[in-house]
């Protein structure tokens, strides 16, 4: 790199300016996708993104429900059951059940589960699969294939906003995108709240987020804007406690390239008496061409981001859109 140059950015709302030590990103993540050999045969399930690529940026979670439930390895396939009076796992070679192991064990490690920014789970597995799992009746007849994971489900209903996505799943740009940037809101909200609430640090929090929030859901930002304007008007303590649930539920409404033009247009407008007719007119092509599916988002965001660097648009340099997870994932190259 040449000397005095550096390809970090100067804007403030970058990812790494909310970023606390103290407060790792940490993921949950079913054992076998790191490469343990965990699985009914010894084998393991290596995913190279999850492993490699992520693994860099964030802290592991292993868990390997049927392995730590006590059934060892190498042990027989299982199998959810359903005759109609609730789900079994079932080893379909000898006929035992195993349904009170996976349970007893499950309630106890989704309890602990709560300090992770998300979750990242092992597909088709009728432990840790996330969607499509297939339901066979006592008979050996499959049913359908509408199934979750017996783990999977309980994490699911213990902690309801966490993101979780089945490794499968992250082979998709978008979803990959959605999770991860999940991941990171979840993980500045955990530090802040380590750091200590305080009335100012929501409301600049929330400014932060303010352009992030509406690529994923304008009405659930504006109802954030109006729960950090009740200061005041009820105890500190119940509108702390909605911000996160609704912080968190916002995100979960994936971002669109429709929405995602309509932030970057909204952008733009704060730039509009500070751009001359040439620089305006080849951002708002490159929305556009963006909007049409011409050009990945990482086009328009960083030649808005540079016209902000260079005019020093204040509220605009404090906005974690522009940078709200590292580069180096390079995920909005492919959205
Ligand atoms: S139970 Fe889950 S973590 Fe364990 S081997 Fe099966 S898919 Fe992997």
């Amino acid at each position: 790199m040449a000397s005095g140059v550096t390809t970090e950015t100067t804007a403030r709302g970058a990812w790494r300016d909310w970023h606390a030590e103290e407060t790792p990103i940490r993921l949950g993540v079913s054992s076998c996708l790191l490469g343990e050999e965990v699985r009914f045969d010894g084998g393991h399930a290596r995913d190279r993104f999850v492993k490699d690529v992520l693994g860099q940026w964030v802290e592991w979670t292993p868990v390997c429900p049927e392995y730590e439930a006590g059934m060892g390895v190498p042990r027989p396939t299982l199998r959810l059951i359903d005759d109609g009076d609730g789900e079994r796992m079932v080893a379909p070679s000898t006929g035992r059940d195993f349904t009170a192991d996976v349970q007893d064990f499950t309630r106890e490690r989704v309890e602990g589960l709560g300090e992770v920014d998300g979750y990242v789970v092992k597909k088709r597995s009728p432990s840790c699969g996330l969607e499509r799992i297939r339901i066979y009746g006592s008979d050996g007849h499959f049913r359908r294939k509408n199934g979750v994971g017996m783990f999977t489900r309980a994490l699911m209903e213990r902690w309801p906003l966490l993101p979780v996505e089945e490794e499968g799943r992250l082979n998709d740009a978008r979803l990959r995108e959605n999770f991860i940037e999940r991941a990171f809101c979840r993980n500045r909200w955990r530090a802040l709240v380590k750091r200590g609430l305080t009335r100012k640090r929501l409301v600049d929090f929330h400014t932060a987020h303010k352009l992030l929030l509406r690529s994923h859901n304008e009405t659930g930002y504006h109802r954030l804007g109006r729960l950090v304007a009740s200061f005041g008007e009820r105890p500190d303590a119940e509108v702390f406690r909605d911000y996160e649930a609704e912080f968190q539920n916002t995100l979960r409404t994936k971002g669109t390239a429709k929405k995602h033009a309509n932030v970057l247009q909204h952008a733009l407008g704060h730039l509009k008496r500070t751009l001359g007719p040439t620089e305006k007119r080849e951002i708002l092509t490159s929305i556009e061409d963006f909007r049409r599916g011409l050009l990945p988002l990482v086009v328009p965001l960083t030649l808005l981001r540079f016209t902000i660097v260079k005019y020093d648009v204040d509220y605009l340099m404090g906005q974690l859109y522009f940078d709200p997870h590292p580069k180096e994932l390079m995920l909005r190259n492919h959205v």
